[in-house]
């Protein structure tokens, strides 16, 4: 007896995609793709695969993300790639790659598969999607204001921007963010008996994340640390007051959030997320944040830039009404003498723009029926003699218009 093939299943943490999960899926890809139009943003195509220096440089050892998500390996010729667990680090690199800087100040774009080894669970996954803002080269606080009112706009348009609140927050310039963040070691220092394991680890190795722990153990001591308001120089207290006077002019309502840190560390000044309470612990679903420090880090001049991410599957589960995805015309054919005319015809209609099918197989009596179930807005009848009529609503859209001019 031949033993039982075991059929294959998806790698862990990875998602197919089909349905109603598809479109939504879709429908937030198409919806950034018309907004960041109208931004002016230019799309990129970017490679999945890098070699692992761009992510370790930029993003830090110290980080999660590089320290212990990433899917790294030794490609045949022995050199160390990673599939990409983050947009930004590749962006800049294609930036110095390419010699983008004379184009600078770049208002860029880009949507694609992530790879993060992470605990699966909902609205977390090993193969996620992003789509992602940045602009590079722009020093101005006016670059952090249109990127957040983009953001802003898009969930809008996406309709799940009821209950998403705009945390803002700046880490300052560098001399800011360095005597905050000796300030930090100092008090965590002192209070090392009230913080949870993870944290102490974090306390050697990237002490702001304590600030944004969720372990409960943590949350009095990182809830009276000292704030990044005692340490901003005036530069830094000048550029976060024009950010926040930016969106109170457009009318982009947020919240200050003193706790906000973001997790990588090459953030200063502004650092942003849209929260939700309606994801459960993964309530974030975009994040961002001015990372003047990042192309310098990656051996470039430095280059000022900001920008932001969101998780596509997350922003997917928010949304409450998918627009409607039913095909505009339906062709029953109704012998197969009539194939030649339903072809022609299914073609004009295409090419006319009209989205268009047929049912041509099956009993022909039960063609019809299987129509009507589709639910498209007109059925048209064909047979060896030609389209001989159809029935939809009588109205004056394009759809029927071109319809009666056919029959005409
Ligand atoms: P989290 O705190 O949820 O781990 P993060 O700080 O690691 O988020 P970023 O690196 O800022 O996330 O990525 C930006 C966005 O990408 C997140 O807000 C989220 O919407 C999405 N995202 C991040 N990791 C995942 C994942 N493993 N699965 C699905 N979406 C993700
Ligand atoms: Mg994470």
């Amino acid at each position: 007896m031949m033993a039982k093939i075991q059929t294959p299943q998806a790698v862990r943490g990875t998602q197919d995609m089909f349905g109603e999960t598809e479109e939504r899926f879709a429908h937030v890809v198409a919806t950034f793709e018309r907004v960041r139009r109208l931004y002016g943003f230019k799309g990129l195509q970017l490679p999945v695969i890098e070699p692992t220096a761009v992510f370790s440089r930029s993003l830090g050892e110290a980080t999660d993300v590089v320290s212990k998500e990433m899917y790294s390996f030794e490609d045949r010729g022995g050199d160390s790639i990673t599939l990409r667990p983050e947009f930004t680090a590749g962006i800049a690199r294609a930036y110095l790659t390419n010699g983008w800087q004379q184009f600078a100040p770049m208002k860029l774009s880009v949507h694609g598969p992530l790879f993060r080894y992470e605990r699966p669970q909902k609205g977390r996954y090993r193969q996620f999607h992003q789509i992602d803002a940045e602009i590079i080269g722009a020093a101005e606080p006016a670059a952090d204001v249109e990127l957040l009112v983009m953001a802003d706009q898009l969930l809008k348009e996406l309709a799940i921007n009821d209950g998403v609140t705009l945390q803002l927050n700046t880490l300052g310039d560098t001399p800011s963010r360095d005597a905050w963040r000796a300030a930090l070691v100092g008090y965590f220092n002192d209070h090392k008996n009230a913080l949870s394991e993870d944290s102490l680890a974090r306390l050697e190795k990237n002490p702001l994340r304590i600030l944004d722990s969720k372990d409960p153990t943590d949350r009095p001591v990182a809830d009276a640390a000292p704030v990044i308001d005692d340490y901003l120089s005036g530069e830094a207290q000048d550029f976060f007051g024009a950010v926040t006077a930016g969106l109170d002019a457009a009318g982009v309502a947020w919240t200050r959030n003193a706790a906000l840190v973001r997790g990588l560390d090459y953030y200063r000044h502004t650092a942003f997320e849209f929260v939700t309470d309606r994801l459960g612990a993964q309530g974030t679903v975009l994040g961002g944040g001015r990372y003047d420090g990042l192309i310098e880090n990656l051996g470039g001049p430095a280059t000022p830039a900001v920008g932001w991410a969101a998780g596509i599957e997350r922003l997917a589960m928010l949304i409450e009404q998918l627009p409607v995805q039913q095909l505009e015309a339906m062709i029953v054919l109704e012998n197969d003498e009539g194939l030649g005319q339903a072809f022609a015809l299914l073609r004009q209609l295409r090419q006319a723009g009209i989205s268009a099918d047929m049912i041509a197989t099956g009993s022909p009596k039960k063609r019809y029926d299987k129509a009507v179930k589709q639910n498209p807005a007109a059925i048209l009848r064909v047979n060896e003699h030609g389209y001989y009529g159809f029935s939809g609503e009588d109205t004056n859209s394009p759809l029927m218009n071109f319809l009666k001019s056919l029959a005409a």
